[in-house]
This record gives structure tokens, sequence and C-alpha cells, in this order.
């Protein structure tokens, strides 16, 4: 979910969609071996293993600081993902925004991430495109003072919510599909953008072309924490330049001459309300 300012920690959601699949087991002495929450759940050997192992990818990839203007740690996260991608049998490759291709707004980074792109090719018909992102909205240094911890049932971090559980959730997942042998599918895509924080300028073009080259898209975002529902859309952003002029006249001896250009804008600003709907079934 895009949110522009984002200064609160929260607690990681991705859980409750990995829950769908994953046992949580006593297996060890670290939060993350011994499974979140401790609550009994029979289900597979395999995806408690996921779980706990995704728990240590989610501290990795917390602990690379990727606010979307860095692009030296994106730099590095990507590196890391990528490797990961590979290791479960993923044909990567880095993709560079196309200058021709990036869409420019007032806070556009002047070095956009680099995205990582995978492929997965199975043996049955369907194209599949995973998408998640790896920026976040957060300073270079922040993490010093907020680094990733697990307190009772939940993840906490810089991001840990918004997107990298994401990125955790699509890795493991693969991981899982490889471990069962599954390869019923056309093809998995995986995309991972480094920009998504700032509106996608690089990426929104290549994320709609491979969107529409294939049968489903899942976006790995967060569901809300008490919910295990699939969101079928989300809340979008629109921008607009609104450029309002006046006429100067003198304020003293010919007031009705002169149009005041701050009026005129305090008036449009105050019917934007209206372009938004606050009912929750909306959001
Ligand atoms: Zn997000």
């Amino acid at each position: 979910m895009w949110r522009r300012r984002k200064v609160s920690n929260e607690p990681d959601t991705a859980w409750t969609l990995f829950d769908l699949h994953c046992a949580t087991g006593d297996r060890g002495t670290e939060p993350w071996e011994r499974g979140f929450g401790g609550a009994p759940r029979a289900r597979s050997h395999l995806g408690g293993q996921a779980k706990s192992t995704a728990a240590r990818t989610l501290k990795d990839l917390v602990s690379i600081e990727s606010g979307s203007g860095d692009r030296e740690g994106l730099d590095r996260l990507s590196a890391l993902i990528s490797d990961r991608l590979k290791a479960i049998g993923g044909q990567v490759e880095f993709i560079e925004p196309n200058p021709a291709d990036i869409y420019h707004m007032a806070d556009t980074p002047k070095e956009i991430g680099r995205m990582v792109h995978a492929r997965f090719t199975g043996t049955g018909t369907r194209k599949i495109l995973l998408i998640a992102h790896m920026d976040t909205v957060y300073l270079r240094g922040m993490l010093a003072q907020q680094p990733f911890r697990i307190d009772g049932n939940r993840a906490y971090g810089l991001g840990v919510s918004d997107d990298k559980q994401g990125v955790a959730l699509i890795i493991h997942t693969l991981a899982m599909l490889k471990e069962m042998n599954f390869r019923d599918y056309g093809q998995i895509t995986v995309l991972i953008n480094g920009d998504e924080e700032v509106s996608s300028p690089g990426s929104r073009a290549m994320l709609t072309r491979l969107g529409g080259e294939h049968d489903f898209v899942f976006s790995n975002e967060a569901s809300r924490v008490a919910s295990d529902r699939l969101s079928l859309t989300t809340a979008g952003i629109g921008a607009v330049v609104l450029n309002v002029q006046g006429k100067a006249s003198h304020a003293g001896s010919a007031p009705e001459q002169g149009r005041n250009a701050l009026y005129e804008l305090a008036h449009q600003i105050l019917q934007m309300r209206d372009l938004s709907d606050p009912r929750p079934a909306s959001r």
C-alpha cells in the first residue's frame, strides 16, 4: 500500500497470509523457531519450516536500509533478493528503469532503484505475476534506532509490513513450491521494484506491461492484522497542478477591480474533499 509519510513502526501482518498455509511448531529456541504465538496449528511440516526461515529472511531484508531515494541501499537489497531467487531456481535479471518510460513527479529520486525480475518456468499453462516492492519511506540512519525485532507473535522493523514481508512471502512461497516439486504452472514471474513509495515512476510502465502479459497478478502487500481476506482493489493516488491567476488592483481605491488568487485557490482546495470517498467500504 502506498503511504506517503509513515512515521510509526507498524507490526508485521505477513503472518496472516502465511498462516493460511503454514504450521508453527516448537523446534528451537529462537522466536522464529518456536513459531509465532505458539498456537498449535496442525498443518504441514514444510509450512512450519518455511515460516521460521521466512522470519530470518525478513530480518535480512529489514536490516538493509532501502529508502526510495537510497540507491546504494536498494542495490544491496536487490542483490540479496536476486541471490535468494536464483537459489530456488529462478532466472533472474536486474532491470534498470528505462529513462524514456520514467514518469517524473516532484518527489521522483534522481537515481531510481533497479527492479529484480525473476522467471520460473513450469509444465502448465497459466502465467502468474507476483509483485512486491523493496523500498521504504524511511531515511538512512533510522534503522539503528528501530532494528528488526520479534515480540510475541509480531515482528517489528522499518518496512517490515510494507512491504518486506511481501518479498519474503514470495521467496518462501516459491521455495515451498520447489520443495513440493510443484510445477503445474506455465510461468511464474516475480517483479520487485524499488520505487513504489514514490508512486513507481520508473517501474509503472514495466508493471503495466507485465500485468497485461499474465493471467493473474498478485500484489503481495500485507492485509490487515485481523484479516485473512484478499484485497481485490486498493487505494490509489492522483495528482493535479492547479495554476490560479489573480488580477492586481489597488486594495484601497479600486478593490472591486481586483481578483484575489488566494481566495479562488482556497475555494478550489475545499472542493477537493469531494474527490475522495471516506466510507470504509470504498477503501
Ligand atoms: Zn507498499
